[in-house]
């Protein structure tokens, strides 16, 4: 079946005599010995858990799937699995939230070199006889930067090593990195799964149920950073349609980069769908589809592209992405004063509304 199709039917665990047509919430947080289902204890597991890990684990093209109560709890499970004093191969850019995960709390426990991971030569130097993590961000925040995941998975091959691909921006619907080669796909589902700027979780898809998986499971379960039903069924319900979002995300993202393209007051605009994107003929060939975040540079300073963003009335100043709504923000202030990111730099997280309606307001406020 389709991912279309895949989306709508699977992970809905009815076990009610009434036979709803969705899976109810079951908000009990222990249950009788000996059930059917084997279910203990909610933090061990839960039918709305099971049905989500389900559901995503068939969607990402993985053996199984561990649903966690954050992006960054997800990624951090990868890296408290490992055995302590494994180097690590991550992304310069890496999502900042791992990256600080990485350098506070595995401090003196792993040991972790952040390269550029468009350039093979790097990544291919920067491996010790230790590495046993590579991990992937493609595209990455916020200059959607693509990483070769087929080729970097022949490097992590070759170490033994572990290729985690965070797959965040791509979603399956456009992205598969188990069939490029990756071990595990992480997600924050706080983005485009949940869809709706209203649910916080994350997720892990493992290519096979092998010996480290047993340890994010017992990460999991031990650790206790795990989401709740309610969080479960709502993300379950919006992946039924996360296709049709992105198709909608992709298609404006398209449209917006093109216009932006052509504005006088625009200097750069980074998008992986645009011809004249460093990474566009690897994109190309790993993803079906472009995703839904732009960023772009004003001709002037953090101030002038402050005031962009002031005067735009559809596009929220606000961080994450994903959601149905457009949001912007420039992300240096965000980053901090060791950012690498240009000061002018904006990233919008492009949303469902009308296109017509988005340009002409991205007009009026570049002016
Ligand atoms: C948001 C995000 C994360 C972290 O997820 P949270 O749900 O915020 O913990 C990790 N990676 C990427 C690419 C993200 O955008």
């Amino acid at each position: 079946m389709k991912f279309e199709t895949l989306a709508i039917h699977k992970g809905n665990l009815i076990t009610d005599k009434n036979k709803p047509v969705v899976q109810p919430i079951t908000l009990s947080t222990t249950f009788e010995h000996g059930n059917e289902g084997g279910v203990l204890y909610t933090r061990a597991n839960n039918p709305n858990r099971m049905a989500l890990e389900e559901l995503i684990s068939v969607l990402e093209k993985g053996e199984d799937a561990a649903a966690f109560s954050s992006g960054n709890a997800a990624g951090t499970a990868v890296f408290q699995a490992l055995e302590p004093g494994s180097h690590i191969v991550a992304p310069d850019d890496m999502y900042h939230g791992l990256h600080n995960s990485m350098t506070i709390l595995f401090k003196g426990i792993h040991e972790v070199s952040f390269v550029d991971m468009s350039d093979l030569e790097k990544v291919k130097s920067a491996i010790r006889p230790n590495t046993r993590l590579i991990w992937v961000e493609t595209p990455s925040n916020p200059l959607l930067k693509v990483t070769d995941i087929r080729a970097i998975s022949a490097l992590a091959k070759a170490q033994q090593a572990i290729l985690v691909c965070d797959n965040t921006f791509a979603t399956p619907v456009f992205q598969n990195p188990i069939l490029l080669g990756a071990d595990i796909v992480m997600h924050s589902s706080t983005k485009y799964f949940g869809g709706h700027s209203d649910i916080l979780g994350g997720a892990l898809v493992t290519k096979k149920r092998d010996a480290f998986w047993e340890k994010v499971r017992t990460v999991q379960k031990v650790g206790g950073a795990v989401p709740a039903p309610l969080d479960c069924y709502l993300l379950t319900r919006s992946i039924r349609t996360l296709a049709y979002r992105m198709k909608g995300h992709a298609e404006h993202a398209m449209i917006l980069a093109e216009f932006l393209l052509s504005h006088p007051r625009v200097e750069r605009v980074y998008y992986p769908g645009l011809k004249s994107h460093p990474g566009h003929q690897i994109a190309a060939g790993q993803m079906s589809g472009f995703g839904g975040i732009v960023s772009f540079t004003v001709k002037g300073d953090a101030s002038t592209a402050e005031k962009v963003v002031s005067k735009l009335h559809l596009f929220a100043n606000a961080t994450s992405l994903g959601g149905v709504e457009s949001l912007i923000e420039r992300r240096a202030a965000v980053e901090g004063p060791d950012t690498k990111t240009p000061q002018n730099l904006l990233r919008v997280s492009v949303g469902l509304e009308h296109t017509d309606d988005l340009l002409k307001d991205m007009n009026q406020a570049l002016g």
